[in-house]
């Protein structure tokens, strides 16, 4: 009773998810999402706002992307606009920069912290924690950087095993997720995973490998073959050099499920252009490429919006002939149509192994709860809910497609 018969196949996906992460099963089922990578500040995370259509990302620190955020985007039809995080449920936050805070303190006051030492395993003195929990209230991202890279030099090492226990024995990046839903009469409705920059150079106290921490956290995310890839390259730098390229083609070596993104176009070099980037005849791509144009530091400075950004992309583009007749791999709203359709074929594609690994769930689920008795009942119940509702799915198909085509026209 509690499926909404007649909806689109991804909120009844993303519907999934969220049971999966409360049994704690996540892990084991992949189900499709879409994530970012790419080096720091190449520009992820202004993709993804502006996939969203609004502004609620801690942006220009490196260490608020040290913990992975997963978006759900999920389309209604009243003219609220709203985010709910799973780790608070029921509470609406309709003012977008409150999302943006809450993100901030979970990475620096909250779950993250533990005993004065930061799941990524820099430390710090009580002292230093509450002045971080005030300054991650501060809005201007830029200038929270350098802030606290000074506290990271300062404080010496909070000791302990068990500090580390604590952490989960997880020296590196945290792996730990927030889980974040925005409801939105503008959205498609999509799954979107927001995934810390690669970093070369330690900074602070940071460990040594950071670097292949951040990396080996990523692949966790990205190897998933139902994991779809927007590999982040800014136009002006060199694309035989992107990281993002670098590790989609070792998670997706045959490229069957990573789109490339090219940022930052309105910045590159004085006569040059992104035209054969584009098309992909400097590195090939199955999927191809979209090239975007995100704020700038200074639009971001000037509160310009997300919305009068698209429009001045939409401009861009149309006054650069050199773009021309290449409009379908030109601009966020076709970067939007392309991962949704990249994404429908994709479900398509995984619904059946889907729908037996949630057979299989249940089974152990099932034997859980014969051996222990009461406590699993709700987590049985959970799966066959699960089980009844893919099937439901997967038996009527042209239906669930036809709605999937609604969801894909944009508004
Ligand atoms: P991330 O570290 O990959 O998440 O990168 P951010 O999204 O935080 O962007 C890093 C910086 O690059 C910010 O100052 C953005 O304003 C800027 N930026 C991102 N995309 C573009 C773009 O297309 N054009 C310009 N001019 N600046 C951009
Ligand atoms: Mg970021």
């Amino acid at each position: 009773a509690a499926v909404p018969l007649g909806g689109s196949v991804i909120p009844i996906v993303n519907k999934l998810q969220d049971i999966f992460a409360q049994l704690g099963s996540q892990s084991t089922i992949e189900l499709p999402q879409v994530a970012v990578v790419g080096s720091q500040s190449s520009g992820k995370s202004s993709v993804l706002e502006a996939l969203v259509g609004r502004d609620f990302l801690p942006r220009g620190n490196d260490i608020c992307t040290r913990r992975p955020l997963v978006l759900q985007l999920l389309q209604i039809k009243t003219d609220e606009e709203y985010g709910e995080f799973l780790h608070l449920p029921g509470k609406r936050f309709y003012d977008f920069s409150e999302i943006r805070r809450e993100i901030q303190k979970l990475i620096f006051g909250g779950h993250e912290v533990t005993n004065g030492r930061l799941s990524n395993n820099l430390s710090f003195a009580p002292a230093d924690l509450k002045s971080m929990g005030n300054l991650a209230l501060v809005e201007q991202p830029k200038s929270l950087y350098p802030v606290v890279a000074t506290s990271l030099g300062g404080p010496a090492p909070v000791k302990g095993a068990q500090t580390d226990k604590e952490a989960g024995g997880n020296k590196g990046v945290s792996d730990k997720q927030i889980r974040l839903k925005i409801f939105s009469p503008h959205v498609l409705d999509i799954t979107l995973v927001d995934l810390p920059g690669i970093t070369k150079v330690p900074v602070g106290e940071q460990p040594a490998d950071i670097e292949a921490r951040i990396r080996t956290m990523i692949m966790s995310y990205i190897k998933q073959p139902s994991c779809l890839i927007l590999a982040v390259t800014p136009a002006n730098s060199d694309l035989a050099n992107s990281d993002a390229l670098q590790i989609a083609g070792i998670a997706d070596p045959d490229g069957y499920r990573t789109i490339g993104v090219i940022t930052k176009l309105d910045i590159m070099d004085r006569g040059t252009d992104a035209r054969n980037l584009l098309l992909g005849k400097v590195i090939p791509l199955r999927l191809g490429y979209v090239g975007v144009v995100n704020r700038s530091q200074e639009d971001i400075i000037h509160n310009r919006s997300i919305k009068d950004a698209l429009v001045a992309e939409e401009k861009f583009f149309r006054s650069r002939p050199v773009y021309n007749g290449l409009a379908d791999r030109c601009g966020v709203p076709q970067l939007a149509k392309k991962l949704n359709q990249i994404l429908v074929q994709h479900i398509k594609a995984i619904l059946p192994g889907l729908k037996s690994r949630i057979s299989s769930a249940l089974v152990s689920v099932a034997k859980e709860h014969a051996s222990y008795g009461e406590i699993t009942e709700s987590k049985a119940g959970q799966g066959a809910l699960l089980l009844n509702i893919l099937s439901k799915y997967s038996e009527g198909t042209s239906c669930i497609f036809y709605h999937i085509c609604v969801v894909l026209n944009l508004t």
